[in-house]
């Protein structure tokens, strides 16, 4: 077997397809947030704006999320030394789980290492404590869902995104006495749409199947405290089991889910995904813990953040940018075609020190390929005009499309 010639070949089939992956080096400016110097592939460097960073309110950068680390390091030292089961329950650990509980206004609620790992791990655990459960699923969940649903193996529906007739017609069909769950997502992260949870949680209640929310893009950003929107919605309490990240608007690294206290005491003593594995760092724990506290705190935090996400929108509208429906703070441009979209992201990259990434087919379908924005409370109006002038001039210059489908 030449083994180096058959990765050699997996590589070449994701080049061939377009779809192989650069990463730009980054190194960001603590202090300057959205900020960072961008390392060439010649060694030289640039400063950049980050257009497309998950670190949704710059709490990465949060002076109390920052200090809250320092001391944890100071206090305890780096790693946590252990499972949780093995000496890796620290004090932090507890504290944060107790913090996510209350955040979600839910019973109990449980940390692992990562939002995907959540994901995985919950969804396949919930089929071995469940025999013959039906899960009902929304064709455009995340990769970390799909994969906690397949590796369970138990039956699945995929109903046609926030389709609620779709769903209520594979919910009848399925055996009335059989349990089920369904999965789902609030925002969706690549058009900004959000979920129906109200109209979820009446079908879900009327064929008594559990629901399963992944608030991964909205804890932190919406509801009064920051707890999603589940909590803006006013249907916490009706959500079955909600799951989240702490690296995304938190601003750490991490994952959890929150819930009734058995369905969480039951996953924690069954989910190889969250026994098996050494727990966070307490650092990470402790900043968390502060990101948490603080964002439960700071609503007009949310307000800015949502008032900068709305005006980048008017101004791409105001200057015949293709700006996609979206109703969340997430803000994609259409370009529709995949080389294009490359190459206006390497363009802005290089020549205008913007920093978005391109978003292509299988990320999105074929023909939606986008730039995905998401402005922050730090992304000043002097940014904007920047971005705007230079969008405006990349669209003229590659004859894309712009609001009513004219190319320019
Ligand atoms: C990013 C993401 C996850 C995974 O969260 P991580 O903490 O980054 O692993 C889960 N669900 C959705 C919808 C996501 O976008």
């Amino acid at each position: 077997m030449d083994y180096k010639a058959a990765f050699k070949a997996a590589v070449e089939q994701v080049r061939a397809e377009g779809r192989y992956r650069v990463f730009a080096d980054l190194k960001r400016r603590r202090g300057a947030f959205p900020q960072a110097v961008w390392t060439r592939p010649d060694g030289s460097t640039g400063d950049v704006v980050v257009w497309c960073s998950n670190d949704y309110l710059g709490q990465g950068q949060n002076p109390v999320v920052l200090d809250a680390m320092h001391a944890a390091i100071d206090a305890t030292g780096s790693g946590s030394g252990g499972t949780r089961n093995i000496s890796g329950t620290t004090h932090y650990h507890v504290e944060l789980e107790a913090e996510l509980a209350d955040l979600h206004g839910k019973d109990a609620a449980l940390l692992f290492t990562s939002g995907y790992v959540a994901n995985e791990a919950a969804l396949s655990t919930l089929q071995k404590i469940l025999p013959g459960l039906i899960i009902f699923s929304d064709a455009l969940n995340h990769a970390s869902m799909i994969a906690g649903i397949r590796n369970g193996g138990c039956q699945r529906h995929v109903f046609r995104h926030n389709d609620l007739e779709h769903l209520e017609q594979l919910l009848a069909d399925a055996p009335v006495n059989a349990p089920k769950l369904v999965a789902f997502e609030s925002v969706y992260s690549m058009d900004g749409d959000i979920a129906d949870l109200a109209g979820t949680i009446a079908l879900a209640r009327k064929y008594g199947a559990l629901t399963y929310l992944d608030e991964v893009h909205a804890v932190g950003l919406y509801g009064r405290r920051g707890a999603g929107v589940a909590e803006r919605d006013g249907v916490m309490a009706d959500i079955d089991i909600i799951e989240g990240t702490l690296g995304k608007a938190f601003g750490v690294m991490g994952g959890y889910i929150a819930g009734d206290a058995d369905l969480v005491d039951a996953i924690r003593s069954h989910a190889s995904g969250f026994i098996f594995t050494t727990s966070l760092p307490p650092a990470l724990t402790a900043g968390a813990i502060a990101s948490v506290r603080w964002l439960k705190e700071h609503d007009e935090v949310r307000q800015a953040h949502q008032e900068r996400a709305e005006t980048l929108k008017r101004r791409f509208r105001e200057a015949g940018l293709p700006v996609m429906p979206s109703v969340s703070h997430i803000v994609p441009v259409l370009v529709g075609d995949p080389v294009h979209c490359k190459l206006i992201s390497d363009m802005l990259l290089a020549d205008h020190g913007v920093y978005v990434q391109p978003i292509n087919y299988p990320t999105v379908p074929r023909g939606t390929e986008r730039l995905r924005f998401t402005p922050t409370p730090f992304h000043t109006d002097a940014m904007m005009d920047d971005l705007v002038k230079a969008m405006d001039r990349l669209w003229s210059h590659c004859n894309v499309k712009r609001l009513g489908g004219q190319a320019a």
